[in-house]
This record gives C-alpha cells, sequence and structure tokens, in this order.
C-alpha cells in the first residue's frame, strides 16, 4: 500500500507554503520583529468593533444571503460612489470572504480549461496557481524596476487568441506602485481591442499616500462590462482576520461570479457583513485608518534612509521595499530574508517569492509599515546593527 498522503493531489503534495505563512511562521519561532506578512498590530478602529459587538447582539447568526446582505452590497456600492465616483448598482456587488476568495471566484468564473491569462510579474501569489487550479494557462508578462510600468509591447506580444483575461493588481503588492492613467487607458484599450475580461485586485486602493483617488480600470471607457473590480474591507479598516471582501462586475457578470461563490463559501459571517457595511457608511473613518498608517509609513521609510538604506518609490500599500546592493547588502532576497529573521531579529520578504518567469529582480525586499512606531524603530535599529556588523 502506498502512503494515503501520496494519493493527495500532486499539486499540493509538492507546493510550498505561502511566502508569507513561511516567514510569519520563522517570526514566531525566533520572537523576531514581523515586517514581512502584511497586517496591522493595531486593532481596527472602535467604531467598527462597537459595530460589530452591536450586529452580533442584535442580528442573525444564521446564513446570510449568498451574495452578501442587502445593507452591505448597498453600502460598497454607495463607498465607491463616493470615494472614486463610481455609478454602481448594489447588484452588481458579490460578498466574499475575502478578497482571495473573490480571486479565486472570478478566476473559477471566468477562466476555461486551456485558455490563457496575462498576469504581471511580480505578481500575488494566489493568482497563477488559481489560473493553473481552473485549466488556464498564466502568461507573465514581466514589470520594470525600478517604477514598474506596463510594457505595452510586451502584453500585446503575449496576446494570443487563447487569450481570456488579465489579472491587474492596482496598487501593486509588493512594490507599493501604482498604475498611471496612462497605463490604464493602455490597458483598456488592448482588453477591448482583444475581448478580455480584467479581473482587477484593487484591496489596496484606499491605502494610499499620495492623496490621490484611486483610478479603477473599470472606468476606463468601454470597461464597465468587462472589469471584474475586486475590494476588501480587511485592507480598508485594517482587520485582515475578518475575511470580507466583495467582487463587483456588471450584474449579469456578476450573477454568474455568484455561482463560482456559491461552492466555494457560499457566504461571510453576517456581524461581519454588518459591522463592515456600518464602518463604510461612517464618515472619515476608512480615511481615518490611512491618515494612521500615513503615520507609520513615515516612521519607517525615514527611519531607514536615516540609516543608509536605499528605498524604492512607492505610493500605497502597507508596504515599502528595499533595493539591496544599493543599502551596501550583497546578499540575495532570499537569503537576507532567511538571515535577517534569525540574526537581526526583523521578518521581511523577498520580491522574488512573488516572480514567476524569467528576470526576477534577486536584490529587492519588502517591509511592512503598519506596526507600531516603537516596532519599526527598533527593527530599523536592528536592520541597520546587522548589516554594520555583517
Ligand atoms: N496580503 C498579505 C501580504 O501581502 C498576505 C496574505 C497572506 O498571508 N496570504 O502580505
Amino acid at each position: 500500500m502506498t502512503d494515503p498522503a501520496r494519493r493527495l493531489s500532486p499539486v499540493y503534495r509538492d507546493m510550498p507554503l505561502t511566502i508569507f505563512e513561511h516567514m510569519s511562521g520563522l517570526a514566531r519561532q525566533s520572537g523576531a520583529i514581523n515586517l514581512g506578512q502584511g497586517f496591522p498590530d493595531e486593532a481596527p478602529p472602535p467604531a467598527l468593533l462597537a459595530a460589530l459587538a452591536r450586529a452580533s447582539a442584535e442580528k442573525s447568526h444564521q446564513y446570510p444571503p449568498m451574495a452578501g446582505l442587502a445593507e452591505l452590497r448597498r453600502a460598497v456600492a454607495a463607498f465607491y460612489a463616493r470615494t472614486q465616483g463610481l455609478d454602481l448598482s448594489p447588484d452588481s456587488v458579490i460578498v466574499t470572504s475575502g478578497a482571495t476568495e473573490a480571486v479565486a471566484s472570478a478566476i473559477l468564473g471566468v477562466v476555461a480549461p486551456g485558455d490563457e491569462v496575462i498576469l504581471f510579474a511580480p505578481a500575488y501569489d494566489a493568482y497563477a496557481p488559481l489560473v493553473r487550479r481552473a485549466g488556464g494557462v498564466p502568461v507573465f508578462v514581466p514589470l520594470a524596476a525600478p517604477h514598474w510600468r506596463y510594457d505595452r509591447v510586451g502584453i500585446a506580444a503575449a496576446i494570443t487568441p487563447r487569450t481570456r483575461a488579465v489579472i491587474v493588481n492596482d496598487p501593486l503588492n509588493p512594490t507599493g506602485t501604482v498604475a498611471s492613467a496612462t497605463d490604464l487607458s493602455m490597458l483598456a484599450e488592448l482588453c477591448l481591442a482583444h475581448d478580455l475580461i480584467a479581473i482587477c485586485d484593487e484591496v489596496w486602493e484606499n491605502v494610499r499616500f499620495d492623496g490621490l483617488r484611486h483610478a479603477s480600470l473599470l472606468a476606463q471607457p468601454g470597461m464597465a462590462d468587462r472589469t471584474i473590480k475586486i475590494g476588501s474591507a480587511g485592507k480598508i479598516f485594517g482587520a485582515t482576520g475578518w475575511k470580507v471582501g466583495w467582487m463587483i462586475a456588471a450584474p449579469a457578470m456578476a450573477a454568474v461570479l455568484g455561482r463560482a461563490h456559491q461552492f466555494l463559501t457560499f457566504t461571510t459571517p453576517p456581524m461581519l457583513q454588518w459591522a463592515v457595511a456600518e464602518g463604510l457608511a461612517t464618515p472619515g473613518l476608512a480615511q481615518a485608518c490611512t491618515a494612521r498608517w500615513a503615520q507609520t509609513r513615515g516612521v519607517l521609510l525615514e527611519g531607514l534612509a536615516r540609516e543608509g538604506f536605499a528605498l524604492l518609490d512607492s505610493a500605497a500599500t502597507w508596504f515599502t521595499c528595499i533595493d539591496l546592493p544599493a543599502s551596501g547588502i550583497t546578499l540575495d532576497d532570499r537569503s537576507f530574508c532567511e538571515s535577517a529573521v534569525h540574526e537581526a531579529g526583523v521578518a521581511s520578504i523577498p520580491l522574488s517569492a512573488l516572480w514567476e518567469g524569467e528576470g526576477a529582480p534577486t536584490t529587492i525586499v519588502r517591509l511592512c509599515h503598519c506596526k507600531p512606531e516603537a516596532m519599526l524603530a527598533d527593527a530599523v535599529v536592528r536592520l541597520a546593527r546587522w548589516r554594520d556588523d555583517r
């Protein structure tokens, strides 16, 4: 008899743990400061927690509607009307258990066996495995450091008659960069010319530090009925464990995507949905979270710069990237992360772990900045001392 575990799908048997779990595990074991996986240490806003307590005491604990509470679907549409000037019907919103589930539902709902899907490198680690699981073929187009611009020629060359969709993560994790207006109109033009669906992971839309309003690919001319826009309450309010997200598409398309969602998680805890609905409708609550992260971001960026670390430009997300050679470090990114967690006591994420295909940069690491000021200051000192003593 073979080991029954060997009877499991080779897809998962041979798959490594996500880099985020791996680095968080090392940080827990070694007691390191965890600037790897992206999550704030501080609690979400008290008003959101009060809304959750109230919902938990007063509302139903049974299955909510599969597509989400009507109140949350309305609140999401109203939030985007207010913050991005979008005119969305609540019927276009499907609530999911986190944005990762929205990404999975969108991919399962769009991709048929044999379809090609354009992805950009670096890419969030869930996209390519999900495309493959749907029977699709990920086709990577690299973005060029240090500004991570979208290359029209490269994208056009990657499109074939089998290309079904493109997955765009804007603002971009891990780099914290934002697509330009030119990038967006070029991507829209290619989607229209080649009849592609755009799956847009925009979970960082509200975590921007450049003072600009987020512009979705969905708002480009002609894109409203071929774009799936994905958002996350966990990112908006700093409550990553809540796993409340959503996908938005023209109602006819949303109805189809709901069929994929109904056999993944089916629904999302109703008390969390009530609280998020209230949070989105509370003026200033989302902005206050971003304002708080702007403060802690400043502490990490200024601290690192003062100690001679070279930072790549970024405008959004909870992350900043360091250029290792320009910071006086000769290790490659993976060796840096594996050594720094044990020796400096700081966990980070190697950019190359989020890169498939040729040409991965191996000299960039990502640090998370939504942490208490004292912890960030300590991390900077540890990293600088470790670098200088090596
Ligand atoms: N989005 C988080 C990050 O980029 C990770 C989420 C996860 O661990 N799967 O750090």
